[in-house]
């Protein structure tokens, strides 16, 4: 998935990375509290008489693992969809600690199982650590799987004192030393996410200015060099019209000579903003393709449209100039205009050049004028 594909909102980012990271985490644990309680029924003093007891076990892990492996990720990042995802995944890892908990508590308490009780013992310390390393990210359900997972055996070890206390005492320390760790390991997921969420938002603030030329906040000539082929593709394979415009300033030199580069900046920046007022097509794309040079290209625009529209901003830049630092500039603009024809056109750069020698013949017939390509 690239990062464009990615939940551009930072709550459902957070949600997407939690479950990405949960699926990925608790994948193979399914499989161990299965053999882990194989294991601890295999290892009592005589597994064949506790056979009703083995078999709900494994119809109870397996059940659990089944319903792991079946719940997939949502196909979409919608926030709603991946929360429903995460509380139900939540429930399956909740209740998979509850029953090995309970294993443990039966294992502590039935003289049966006396064999098995190192070996559930250690399954319970491996599965406790396990989780709090890796299900740390939410408080509440990361702390809940703690007493799901010792409760029933501690209650048993307390009921026997006298011969528990040891095993009871270790416990306890060693929960207490989980809860730390957890507390630790929650603050560390949060930092590298919102560490993560930076380093997306600054990615997209990247991305976003090398499309924008800053001076005018139009497009710039890259964004023009990425849109022009794939909007060329499109017209072409969907018989629609396509048409381009191209403007260029007339004599603009002249404006910085006479009253400065700053006021030839804010000229710029008035123009694409005059731009902005006459082609306002959400569709329509307006570029700044480099020094005083613009151009507009409108999908599913006909040539006679976007002449009238291109016309219509060359009139209204002849009568009104600009109002720049306190002086009406008088200023005017040669323009191409053209639309993609297959036929004649073999390519987008061939559509381009052909647009760009129409303005090219507008400024050689006087400026201040449009030619059609
Ligand atoms: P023509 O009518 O033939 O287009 O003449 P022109 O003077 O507009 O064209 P020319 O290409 O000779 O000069 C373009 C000028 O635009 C030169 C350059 O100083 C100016 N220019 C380009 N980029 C900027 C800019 O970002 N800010 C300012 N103030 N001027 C710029
Ligand atoms: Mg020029
Ligand atoms: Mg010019």
């Amino acid at each position: 998935m690239t990062y464009s594909e990615l939940p551009h909102e930072p709550a459902a980012f957070a949600l997407w990375r939690q479950a990405q990271d949960i699926r990925a985490r608790s994948f193979l644990a399914g499989f161990y509290y299965l053999v882990a309680w194989l294991l601890v029924w295999l290892l009592s003093n005589q597994p064949s008489e506790q056979w009703p007891l083995g078999l709900a076990g494994i119809a109870y892990f397996g059940l659990l693992l089944l319903l792991r492996l079946g719940h997939r990720l949502p196909a979409q990042n919608a926030q709603h969809l991946l929360q429903r995802w995460l509380s139900r995944h939540w429930a399956l890892i909740l209740l998979s600690a509850l029953g090995w908990g309970l294993a443990l508590g039966w294992t502590l308490y039935s003289a049966a199982f006396e064999g098995s009780r190192v070996v559930a013992m250690m399954a319970t310390i491996a599965f406790s650590t396990a989780s709090v390393y890796h299900l740390a990210m939410r408080k509440h359900l990361s702390l809940l799987l703690l007493p799901l997972f010792y409760l029933p055996g501690l209650l048993v070890l307390a009921l026997d004192w006298q011969a528990q206390r040891g095993h009871f005492i270790a416990l306890i320390v060693y929960l207490s030393y989980l809860v730390m760790a957890l507390s630790r390991n929650r603050q560390v997921y949060h930092n590298h996410l919102n560490l993560e969420l930076k380093l997306l938002e600054q990615q997209r603030d990247l991305e976003e200015l090398s499309r924008t030329d800053s001076l005018t906040q139009l497009g710039n000539r890259y964004q023009f060099n990425s849109l022009f082929p794939v909007m060329v593709a499109n017209a072409h394979r969907q018989g629609e019209p396509l048409s381009l415009v191209l403007l260029d300033i007339d004599f603009f030199k002249r404006i910085n000579d006479e009253h400065g580069h700053a006021c030839g900046d804010a000229c710029l920046s008035a123009f694409a903003e005059r731009m902005r007022q006459v082609f306002r097509r959400d569709s329509d794309a307006l570029l700044r393709l480099g020094g005083e040079e613009f151009g507009v290209l409108m999908p599913n625009t006909p040539l006679g449209q976007a002449q009238h529209l291109a016309e219509s901003f060359r009139q209204e830049l002849e009568d009104k100039g600009f109002d720049v630092q306190g002086n009406t500039l008088p200023l005017t603009a040669s323009l191409g205009v053209g639309c993609f024809a297959p036929e004649r056109d073999a390519s987008a750069e061939a559509f381009f050049k052909r647009v760009d020698d129409a303005l090219y013949l507008a400024k050689d017939a006087g400026r201040n004028r449009l030619a059609l390509a």
